[in-house]
């Protein structure tokens, strides 16, 4: 690694200058921001050049095996400061920026999030790749180059509008085009079966070919040389709009193939834990799995020679079913290109592919109908049926009559594939992603499935990177622990247990919370330039950011606020101390419900921001456009972390990980790894509330409670409940909020009234505890000391032991690689 005193500063300035000329033609002083940005991931890009070489070079040395971690989403947020930072440079690059007239955070803050993915799930495949680099695993992360990611978020008059994200208008500088390893990818036609030499050999015909080309993203490893790759695959017309094919009658086979190619990866779907069923998915789901397995094969290929070898060398991670049809592709590839037998092939499929179930809601559970899956793949989907039909058979074997079995198991079933169970059958390991999650997937949603084959079931807890959420988010907090308990912690999360021995320490103590305080001012001046919205940095800062769903409750929350609110303006006295209730959350586009919600937050905050009578003691603030870069400076300014989801729906969760992490006590229930938070801080240091899992899954077995003895029972419900259909957050239409009362009267299957009393209790003990600074510190301190477990290299190292046995590699650099131009 490039040692912080190999790094020549004036050779570094003088390339960024060189830079801008190159790419822009202009002279420094003319340069806008973007373009020093530009100029300065360059010079960086330079470095990692070098390191990504080298690493390749060594995969290839000690022929090893690699992960492909396969996922629809890769939410990596920005890559300029992170990359710097496992550079082992960012002090002195901060410093050279300074000198040249440029502040670093500004220079950062040109970057656009590539919003390659929805939240946690794309969030996670990004946490995972930069704790595979720094732990030196030879890994590949594949995934798509959506064209427009994730939608911008704009607030307007309180409603969520979505605005395309153009995310490469100005180039992305870190990426690179490999048009020399561009596949082509098959859609629709039929298949022709020919006889030779005693064999069916399987052609598609009359398709519409892709190309698919990738664009590799460095993923720089911290401090140790490591650069693995995000391999992102964008779609071109497979031949060029020719005469030739014109003259064949084949023009409209041209076009078809042109606009296939425009529109493949134009969008990521804005959907969060729920299908959209729509064509295009489908397609895009395997235009990148067909590319990704066979770029896999063809490397493979480079270093060995039986592919019967294949499971030794490659193991497929499937990120949720979004990758499933890797199973049959594999095999597709296997018989129909390498010549393998169906049980060879099976063999080898089923020991390179592994399953991670991400979540038990029945709308998120993929399911294709047959009619469409088989137009649009035929070769696949035959394959596919005949996986079916032996899978079946071996239920009936185990099972003999019992079509109870083959209902809730087979993959073909009411006309539809389950993508789901097509990856438990294809798949040597199913893991879940939190303790709670794994027992729920085998005591219920996939009880038939464990009971067949026990071991093939693990859990493995879901992490973050500390990078990403602390030494780079929160510098303030990563300078104080360097100098209090040394800087293992960067790359050995369970080292910050060492801030144990400060918790009980009033100096510690202070320092502690001045470094929150100093993250609440950030915080605040972010929000006054964003939202216009003057917060008060003494109050408690009270976060929930993450997707809006009706299971994550920020209804809950925001109905809570609506309590307090009544309640401080009928008794004006009341001893509270001051709240900023602070929200982020983008709806999915078409979820009507969410959408109301955010227009329900931004009325709420409206009228309480605006009621000079109650002092300031409440203000609400809704952050626009949340996203990995701002979740950065959110999470590191929270005092406290909701975590209010219905109990037994939150998989796992990684949001309350960061906050954990930064210092913030979580508020929450008893659901995915929130369990695990409490278990490593103790009860004492949280504040948990609300029906439990198992609670909630036993009202469903018994079809629900009924919310109306709550609105009965409960005066303070009653209150709020009226308030959303009485005009005294939306005057101009009163009605505007009646689908709220509706879902929260009528069924309320998230349990939100249910929760209510508890949640506000909860919500008591957080106001009592905050004024003791002593305790509030401790705790805050005890949070931040046991988040060691919620590192993603912990997470990966239980991945690489139990299910992918991977071996490190190390990088060494050869001695020319220092800036010394
Ligand atoms: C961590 C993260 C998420 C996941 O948050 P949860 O609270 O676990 O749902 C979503 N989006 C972004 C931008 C994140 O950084």
């Amino acid at each position: 690694m490039k040692k912080m005193a190999d790094f020549d500063k004036e050779s570094f300035k003088t390339e960024v200058k060189n830079n801008v000329k190159i790419l822009y033609r202009r002279d420094i002083e003319e340069a806008t921001p973007q373009m020093i940005y530009q100029a300065v991931a360059y010079s960086v890009k330079d470095d990692i050049i070098d390191r990504w070489i080298e690493t390749h070079k060594e995969y290839k040395k000690q022929n090893a095996k690699k992960v492909y971690y396969l996922s629809m989403e890769f939410l990596i947020g920005r890559l300029l400061g992170n990359n710097i930072l496992s550079l082992g440079y960012y002090p002195q690059i901060k410093e050279a920026l300074e000198e040249m007239g440029f502040d670093m955070d500004f220079i950062e803050d040109q970057e656009r999030d590539p919003a390659l993915g929805n939240g946690g799930l794309g969030r996670l495949a990004a946490c995972f790749l930069d704790s595979l680099s720094t732990l030196g695993y030879p890994a590949y992360g594949c995934g798509i180059r959506y064209r427009y990611g994730m939608f911008k978020q704009k607030i307007k008059d309180g409603y969520q509008y979505e605005v395309p994200d153009d995310w490469l208008i100005n180039g992305y500088p870190f990426e690179v085009k490999r048009a020399e390893y561009a596949v082509e990818v098959k859609f629709g036609g039929y298949v022709r079966v020919e006889q030779k030499e005693g064999r069916n050999h399987f052609i598609q015909e009359g398709y519409s070919a892709i190309r698919a080309v990738p664009y590799d993203l460095p993923v720089v490893g911290y401090g140790n040389n490591v650069v693995n790759t995000l391999r992102i695959w964008d779609a071109e017309a497979s031949q060029e709009f020719n005469l030739e094919s014109f003259d064949k009658g084949e023009y409209s086979k041209a076009v078809e193939q042109a606009n296939l190619a425009r529109t493949l990866v134009e969008v990521l779907y804005p959907n969060d834990n729920h299908i959209s069923g729509k064509e295009l998915r489908l397609k895009q789901q395997y235009f990148f799995i067909s590319a990704s397995v066979q770029s896999a094969i063809l490397k493979f290929k480079e270093t060995n020679d039986d592919i019967h070898n294949l499971p030794e060398k490659v193991v497929f991670q499937l990120n949720d079913t979004h990758p499933t049809v890797c199973v049959a592709e594999l095999m597709r590839i296997l018989m129909d290109e390498e010549g393998l037998d169906w049980d060879e092939a099976w063999d080898i499929t089923t020991h390179s592919c592994a399953y991670t179930n991400h979540t038990i809601m029945s709308e998120a559970l993929e399911k294709w109908p047959i009619e469409l899956f088989s137009r649009l793949l035929p070769r696949v989907y035959q394959i596919v049926e005949e996986i079916n039909r032996r899978f079946v058979l071996k239920i009936q074997e185990l099972y003999p009559g019992n079509q109870d079995k083959i209902k809730s198991m087979a993959i073909l079933y009411d006309g539809q594939v389950k993508m789901a169970h097509l990856a438990i059958a294809g798949s040597f390991s199913v893991n879940g992603v939190a303790k709670l999650h794994t027992e729920i997937l085998k005591k219920r949603e996939l009880k038939d499935f464990y009971e067949m084959r026990p071991e093939q079931f693990n859990n493995k807890t879901n992490g973050i990177t500390q990078r990403r959420f602390l030494a780079h988010g929160n510098p303030l907090l990563a300078k104080w622990l360097n100098e209090n308990i040394g800087e293992g912690w960067i790359t050995d999360l369970s080292q910050i247990s060492k801030v144990k021995v400060l918790v009980d320490d009033p100096k510690y103590q202070q320092e502690f919370m001045n470094i929150k305080y100093q993250n609440k001012l950030r915080l605040a001046k972010y929000i006054k330039e964003n939202n216009g919205i003057d917060v008060d940095p003494d109050s408690i800062f009270d976060v929930q950011i993450k997707r809006l769903h009706e299971y994550k409750r920020q209804l809950l929350n925001i109905l809570h606020v609506m309590h307090l609110y009544s309640e401080l303006k009928e008794n004006p006295d009341m001893d509270m101390y001051p709240r900023t209730f602070i929200f982020g959350a983008k709806a999915a586009a078409g979820y009507k419900r969410a959408k109301l919600t955010i227009k329900l937050i931004n009325a709420v905050a409206d009228v309480i921001n605006n009621d000079a009578s109650i002092e300031g003691k409440i203000k609400v603030v809704f952050i626009e456009d949340y996203r990995v870069s701002n979740a950065e400076i959110i999470v590191a300014a929270a005092d406290v972390s909701e975590q209010i989801s219905t109990a037994s729906r939150e998989a796992s969760g990684t949001g309350n990980m960061k906050f954990m992490l930064n210092g913030a006590p979580t508020l929450g229930t008893m659901d995915g790894a929130n369990v695990e938070i409490v278990e490593e801080v103790g009860a004492e240091n949280a504040f948990i509330f609300g029906l439990s899992a198992d609670e909630v899954m036993k009202y469903e077995r018994e079809g629900g409670y009924n919310p109306w003895d709550i609105y009965n029972s409960n005066q303070n419900v009653r209150r709020v409940l009226t308030q959303l259909i009485n005009g005294m957050y939306s005057p101009d239409d009163p009605e505007r909020f009646r689908d709220l009362y509706d879902a929260l009267t009528k069924e309320d299957i998230y349990f939100i009234l249910k929760d209510f009393d508890s949640y506000a209790e909860a919500q008591r003990r957080v106001d009592a505890a905050y004024r003791d600074t002593s305790a509030w510190a401790r705790m805050a301190m005890m949070n931040t000391a046991c988040a060691g477990k919620f590192s993603s290299d912990r997470t990966i190292e239980e991945y690489v032991k139990d299910i992918w046995h991977l071996k490190k590699i190390k990088v060494d650099l050869p001695k020319k690689n220092t800036k010394t131009k």
